[in-house]
C-alpha cells in the first residue's frame, strides 16, 4: 500500500455511476479491475458519440443477435449467412462446440460446406449432458438426407472427444461418412487459437472416424 495513484483510484472515490460502470466492466472476462478502471476513464474522456457506438453496440447484439434455426451459428436473421449462402457445399456438415469454432474454420477459407454448433461439449463433471446441447437438432438434419459427410470439429480435447464420439455413434445408423479433422492441430490446444494454416491442414488431413 502506500501508493497513492491506487488510492485516488479507489472505488470510493468515485461518483456512484462511474463506480457502476467499474463494476460492471470488471465482470467481463479476462478484465481485472485496472483494466476496468482504465476502460471506464477511456469512456469518460471520449467524445459522448464513441462512447455511446460502443453502448448502441452492445445492444444491437443483445437485440438482433440470435441462433441460427438450422445451425445454431450467431444469425441477424432466421437463417445465418452461411445457411442462406446458395454457393455453399450442402452435402457437408462441419460439426463444431462454438460459433467461435466455426470463425476460425471460416477464416481459413478451406471450408465451404455447412455447419452444426454444439453451443458447447459434454462435459458430465460440469453437469453438461446431451440433451443440453443441440445434437437432437443435428440429428434431425442428418436424417432428412442430403449430406454425404460429417466432419466432427469438436476441440482435441478429453470432453470434445468424448462429445465427438457420442455423436458417431448417434449418426452411425445414417449412410453418411464421418470423418475428423487431422491432429494438425496439437492436443489440448482450441480451435480458436489455432492459425489458418494449422485449420486449413486439419481440414485437408480429415480421417475417417
Ligand atoms: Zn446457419
Amino acid at each position: 500500500m502506500g501508493d497513492d495513484s491506487s488510492k485516488r483510484f479507489s472505488s470510493n472515490n468515485h461518483a456512484g455511476a462511474v463506480a457502476e460502470l467499474v463494476e460492471n466492466l470488471g465482470r467481463l472476462p479476462g478484465i481485472g479491475r485496472k483494466s476496468a478502471e482504465r476502460l471506464a476513464f477511456h469512456l469518460l474522456r471520449v467524445s459522448e458519440s464513441e462512447a455511446l457506438a460502443l453502448a448502441d453496440s452492445i445492444r444491437r447484439v443483445r437485440k438482433d443477435v440470435r441462433y441460427c434455426s438450422a445451425c445454431f451459428n450467431l444469425a441477424e436473421t432466421d437463417l445465418c449467412a452461411i445457411c442462406s449462402d446458395p454457393s455453399r457445399d450442402t452435402t457437408r456438415i462441419c460439426v463444431v462446440e462454438q460459433p467461435r469454432d466455426l470463425m476460425s474454420l471460416e477464416q481459413s477459407s478451406a471450408y465451404k460446406g455447412l455447419y452444426h454448433v454444439l453451443l458447447g461439449r459434454i462435459a458430465p463433471l460440469d453437469g453438461i449432458g446431451p440433451d443440453q446441447l443441440t445434437i437432437d437438432a443435428l440429428v434431425d438434419r442428418i436424417r432428412a438426407g442430403g449430406f454425404n459427410e460429417v466432419i466432427m470439429a469438436t476441440n482435441p480435447t478429453v470432453e470434445g472427444d468424448g462429445t465427438s464420439l457420442y455423436i458417431s455413434n448417434l449418426l452411425s445408423e445414417f449412410s453418411v461418412q464421418m470423418t475428423r479433422l487431422a491432429r494438425g492441430i496439437t492436443a489440448g490446444s482450441v480451435l480458436e487459437y489455432a492459425n489458418r494454416e494449422m485449420i486449413a491442414d486439419a481440414l485437408t488431413g480429415r480421417q475417417k472416424l
